[in-house]
């Protein structure tokens, strides 16, 4: 494809996932930042004296100058908008935004769980990106809402999709060890994270119970009226995946990257060796293959008994491929593995970048 250079704005923009979302548009192929947009706090500063960057890579240049401005509709003209507010802002203002006519691609949870709203890892679930045709007749909108799932199920679904496509996945136990960067900046107090673990992440577990089962589930289009009308596309929704899961989720002291044990029970039951043949094997779906972001290579599989681990592996592939380990039999289920996934790149901006490649790759824009 050509390069466009789609104008394209960051919601939330000097927080945790705000200042990836500037690294990594930072001279992308199709995409150009033009507005920048914060709280009250920041706007009408120069994003360099609003931020306080956080990042190993410097700020980019192109972002050091512009002006912070008020996230609204009126202030911010972008066909892309990429959010990183949380989730009661982002309630209200993603909504207004797709109603101008703007493409948010949302890092909040709180559209997640709508009916016709994508919950999307492109190398997972491509298709879903079909429910923006529904949403945006159901809605009125000229825009739509498209969402990145929550940083834990990120590199869980990832690795369960290769695994339920060949044996199929009936039952999940998830342990996740999470990086502070997934608690915003500045996040957890260091006198509450140093020498310490923290058994519990509020409203993560039911969203690692939930998420991965949308996003492995089966898009179904149906012809009931009124969308049987002539001229508009069916109905269109997801039917959940039929996995139990069960998460305990865990705050622990690193800065980048989530690991997440896992053991799973398969309907049909294999060897080690021919499920860590599957995870290498898997490929995403074609329309996701070739964009600028997407993983090279989808997985990468760890032989090492000691491996992955956050500080020596959450760059793999540019911090967008997902890293397994450790996989063997499980004495209580069939086989147990660690996934590891860099929680603020493939967990949060890298795939609202990417699933907004998806968007314009496949005419949706
Ligand atoms: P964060 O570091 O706390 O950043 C929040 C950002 O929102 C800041 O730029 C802040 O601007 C801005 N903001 C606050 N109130 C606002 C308002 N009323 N209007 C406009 N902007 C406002 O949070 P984060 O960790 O980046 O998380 C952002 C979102 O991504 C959350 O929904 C989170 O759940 C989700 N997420 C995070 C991760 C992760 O690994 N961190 C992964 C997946 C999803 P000021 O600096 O001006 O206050």
């Amino acid at each position: 494809m050509s390069s466009p250079q789609i104008p394209v704005a960051v919601l939330g923009a000097t927080g945790s996932v705000g200042q990836r979302f500037i690294s990594l548009l930072d001279n992308h192929p199709w995409f150009k930042v033009v507005a920048l947009a914060a709280s009250d706090r920041s706007v009408g500063q120069k994003y360099s004296d609003a931020c306080r960057w956080v990042l190993n890579d410097p700020m980019p240049e192109y972002a050091r100058d512009m002006v912070v401005i008020p996230a609204t509709p009126e202030s911010v003209n972008a066909k892309i908008v990429f959010s990183a507010l949380h989730n009661e802002i982002a309630k209200d203002l993603e909504p207004q935004f797709a109603q101008a006519g703007a493409s948010v691609c949302s890092n909040a949870s709180s559209y997640r769980r709508g009916e016709d709203v994508p919950l999307l890892l492109p190398e997972v679930n491509a298709e879903h990106i079909q429910l923006v045709k529904f949403q945006r007749q159901q809605r009125g909108w000229s825009g739509c809402i498209l969402t990145n799932p929550n940083c834990t199920s990120t590199g869980l679904t990832v690795a369960l999709k290769a695994l339920d496509d060949p044996f199929g996945v009936k039952k999940v136990f998830a342990v996740s060890l999470q990086a502070l960067s997934g608690a915003g900046y500045p996040g957890v107090s260091s006198l509450d994270i140093i020498d310490n673990v923290i058994p519990n992440i509020g409203g993560e577990e039911e969203k690692v119970e939930w998420e991965p089962r949308k996003m492995l589930g089966k898009l179904r289009e149906t012809l009931e009226p009124p969308s049987s009308a002539a001229g508009t596309p069916p109905r269109a929704r997801v039917e959940l995946a039929d996995i139990k899961f069960s998460a305990h989720t865990n705050r622990v002291a690193v800065i980048d990257g989530h690991i997440v044990c896992v053991s799973v029970q398969l309907a049909n039951p294999v060897e080690p060796e021919v499920a860590i043949q599957a995870l290498r094997d898997y490929v995403s779906p074609l329309s996701a293959r070739e964009l600028p972001s997407s993983p090279r290579p989808v997985i990468s599989v760890r032989e090492e008994a000691d491996r992955p681990q956050p500080r020596l592996d959450r760059l793999t592939g540019k911090g967008m491929t997902t890293v397994v380990g450790r996989l063997r039999r499980d004495p209580l289920l069939d086989l147990k593995f660690v996934v590891l996934s860099h929680n603020t790149i493939r967990g949060a901006a890298g795939g609202s970048i990417y699933n907004a490649e998806l968007l314009v790759n496949e005419n949706l824009l």
